[in-house]
């Protein structure tokens, strides 16, 4: 192993599943207590609140949390939030519910070339809306494209790190630009609440950046316009001293209610699964990652649901046991995606074959970044959090 990779990925240990939520080994660092409980499901009931009591608590939050965003309108912006949108359930209902409380909103759209036609009708419908301006940056697709076939061959599983991270620099890039000090974004506990580190850390680490690109043999410079670092992220919260927001965290947030209400209101579509309004997302959580990594997106979302009372272990055991890629016409995703990138399908199956690495086996500063992060969470009197990020 060459000085870049660390080869810190743990032994293949022994299956083992969680007794409470479906969580299981297939994150390589998951942790059971004595009673074969996981640490996810754990920290997820601690941070969740879902009682009956607490929706019109909740109410009086998303109520407070707009409020506050009004009083500090000046005549200097033109926008009260900027919100990233991607025409799928949670950025479309963050700005629904934006528009509806009579905020100005500028929608940003980061668009990576992968877009499905839903996802583009589902944007031109939200942004028909009083109230919400429109602005679309295209990525530079032979730059966006190389950086995706980095990361493709690095054998790591989190292979939509340039556009997560680009989504990032797009919007913050935007929101300074026009002086806009809120953005709203549409993550949330309720549905994405249990997430591994190991299946997707965070591309705000640039020495993790460098050391992948480094092994591939390419300079970070194609990489330089999707890139959204520490640094970009201290400017953006101290010298322009723009917060984020999760309004979802404030409501009781179901799913299901807000696609059928987004439908109802906005002629939004359904797209498939979760993420899937981007066809490279549909490839990396139903088919690359699954038959990869041995890991399943809906393993993650089933066991937040399992959480939230809205479905039984059995139910979620029963709907993991048909695979991800199931209903798909396998050779024909392959092919286009293949297509794309510019591989042969038989280069793309064999990549798919290559051992599989996790971001501990890359140079990393997981360790000074916990300490930062949790130093600005001490001085600014917030809870201290185990990862970084968290
Ligand atoms: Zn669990």
């Amino acid at each position: 192993m060459k000085k870049y990779l660390k080869n810190k990925t743990k032994k293949i240990r022994p299956y083992q599943i969680c007794v409470r939520c479906v969580m299981d080994t297939s994150d390589p660092w998951i942790e059971f207590d004595s009673k074969g409980v996981c640490n996810h499901c754990k920290a997820y009931s601690q941070k969740n609140f879902k009682s009956e009591d607490s929706i019109k608590e909740k109410k009086e939050d998303l109520e407070e949390m707009f409020d506050g965003i009004k009083k500090l309108r000046d005549k200097k912006t033109k926008y009260d939030v900027a919100i990233g949108i991607s025409g799928g359930v949670d950025s479309s209902y963050v700005t629904y519910l934006a528009n509806k409380a009579g905020l100005k909103v500028l929608a940003i759209h980061m668009d990576n070339c992968w877009d499905t036609a839903t996802a583009i009708k589902n944007i031109n419908n939200l942004i028909s809306l009083k109230n919400v301006d429109y602005y679309c940056e295209v990525v530079n697709w032979k730059n966006f494209k190389s950086s995706q076939r980095i990361l493709i061959e690095s054998g790591l599983p989190d292979i939509e790190l340039p556009t997560d991270s680009a989504i990032t620099a797009v919007i913050s890039r935007v929101a300074v630009k026009h002086g806009i000090k809120t953005i709203l974004s549409g993550g949330n506990y309720s549905s994405e609440g249990i997430l591994p580190s190991a299946w997707m850390y965070n591309p705000k680490d640039s020495l993790f950046i460098r050391s992948i690109f480094k092994k591939a043999g390419k300079s970070t410079a194609i990489f330089k316009a999707f890139k959204f670092g520490l640094r970009d992220d201290f400017k953006f919260r101290f010298l322009h001293k723009i917060k984020t927001l999760y309004p979802l965290n404030s409501v009781i947030y179901d799913k299901e209610k807000a696609k059928n209400h987004l439908k109802r209101e906005l002629n939004w579509q359904s797209y498939g699964g979760k993420h899937c309004e981007c066809l490279y997302t549909k490839f990396c959580q139903l088919i690359y990652q699954p038959m990869r990594h041995g890991m399943d997106y809906r393993r993650a979302h089933l066991s937040t649901d399992i959480c939230n009372s809205r479905i039984s272990r059995q139910e979620a055991i029963n709907i993991l046991k048909v695979s991800p890629w199931e209903n798909l016409d396998l050779e024909n995703e392959l092919s286009f995606i293949a297509n794309k990138l510019g591989y042969e399908v038989s280069e793309l199956k064999n990549i798919m074959k290559e051992p599989r690495l996790w971001y501990k086996d890359y140079s990393n500063n997981e360790f000074l970044l916990g300490k930062i992060y949790n130093l600005y969470r001490f001085l600014t009197g917030r809870p201290l959090a185990k990862s970084w990020w968290g």
